[in-house]
């Protein structure tokens, strides 16, 4: 009998990884492409057929061996009818990607949000493979997520579940979200909220050492630079990144009351600096988090980083042969 292969499709706003793995889900190739998103619709599904080819191309995969194509792309996504409702990075509305993509092809295409797929990688082949009810949040210039039950994506009644970074948490916040609300998870806890709070830093001359790495030009803050300033003991960076930590903590109190997970599961950018906040994060989320829900909870970090969209992919395509390997 012959075996089975999978190819896995991460769409970012400026890269496409693509993978090829085999049944066990192992990934024997992969390649990145640019997205060129600013170059419109056609360019982009053009880089991501060719990403396909590329990534046969070098294996001795026969393409009659390979069974699905998974794609990871940001939502909202219309499951039904395989759209990509909207997506302000791709600049796309309303995109008929699966029928695309299985014209081309001539194999059977699954798509799903990224922080899903990325929350269902997280379960098979990382950090929350010991636990069949983890939830993946992602921090970086937004915050996402994904929630998995039972081993399962919970996808809720349309599909779009596991919006976390769009939690009110701060209701009379003037920090505006993409979504256009006010106060959101990712408007104040994310990589862009510390920068924001570091621009102020430098528009209303505190003395920090932001002011110094930024020569004085707030445009030039990101959470990396507070970062750096926090690391040499700056006290406005310090406390930036402490007030972010304690605003995660909540918003994971809240997702770990709903939901009871035993693993969350942390990844994204902003991870990079957890030394800075992961205290305050831990205190705050003993604070608000029920006492019988934070038994055995473990917060633990993301084991696949980047690749966490593109093995994603791979573990949506490969459907029932995923629930094989626990
Ligand atoms: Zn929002």
């Amino acid at each position: 009998m012959s075996k089975s292969y999978y190819i896995g499709i991460d769409i970012g706003g400026t890269k496409i990884l693509t993978a090829l793995a085999d049944n066990n889900g192992k990934i024997l190739n992969k390649v990145k492409t640019a997205t060129q998103a600013d170059k419109g619709q056609k360019f982009i599904i053009s880089n991501i057929l060719n990403s396909i080819g590329d990534v046969k191309k070098s294996s001795s995969v026969k393409k009659a061996d390979i069974k699905k194509i998974g794609v990871a792309v940001p939502g909202p996504l219309d499951f039904e009818n395989g759209l990509i409702i909207k997506n302000s990075n791709l600049a796309w509305s309303k995109v008929p990607l699966v029928d695309i993509l299985e014209s081309h092809t001539k194999k059977p295409v699954v798509l799903e949000n990224d922080a899903n797929a990325a929350a269902l990688a997280e379960k098979y082949f990382g950090a929350g493979r010991d636990s069949d009810n983890i939830i993946y949040i992602t921090i970086s210039t937004g915050i996402g997520g994904g929630i998995i039950i039972d081993g399962q994506i919970f996808h809720g009644g349309k599909g779009n579940a596991g919006e976390i970074g769009h939690m009110t948490l701060i209701p009379d916040s003037d920090y505006q979200c993409g979504c256009g609300n006010y106060g959101c998870f990712e408007a104040v806890a994310s990589g862009t909220a510390i920068a924001r709070r570091g621009k102020k830093v430098v528009k209303q001359k505190r003395k920090s050492l932001i002011i110094n790495y930024s020569k004085g030009n707030p445009e030039l803050v990101d959470a990396q630079l507070v970062a750096e300033a926090a690391r040499e003991g700056d006290q406005e960076a310090l406390q930036i990144y402490s007030l972010t930590g304690r605003l995660l903590g909540i918003g994971i109190a809240n997702v770990v009351n709903l939901f009871d997970p035993e693993i969350i599961v942390l990844g994204g950018g902003v991870m990079n600096a957890e030394k800075l906040f992961i205290k305050d994060l831990k205190e705050s989320l003993r604070q608000r988090a029920l006492d019988y829900n934070l038994k055995k909870l473990e917060l633990k970090k993301s084991e696949l980083g980047k690749n966490a969209g593109v093995v994603g992919a791979i573990a949506v395509s490969m459907g029932d042969d995923l629930y094989r390997l626990t």
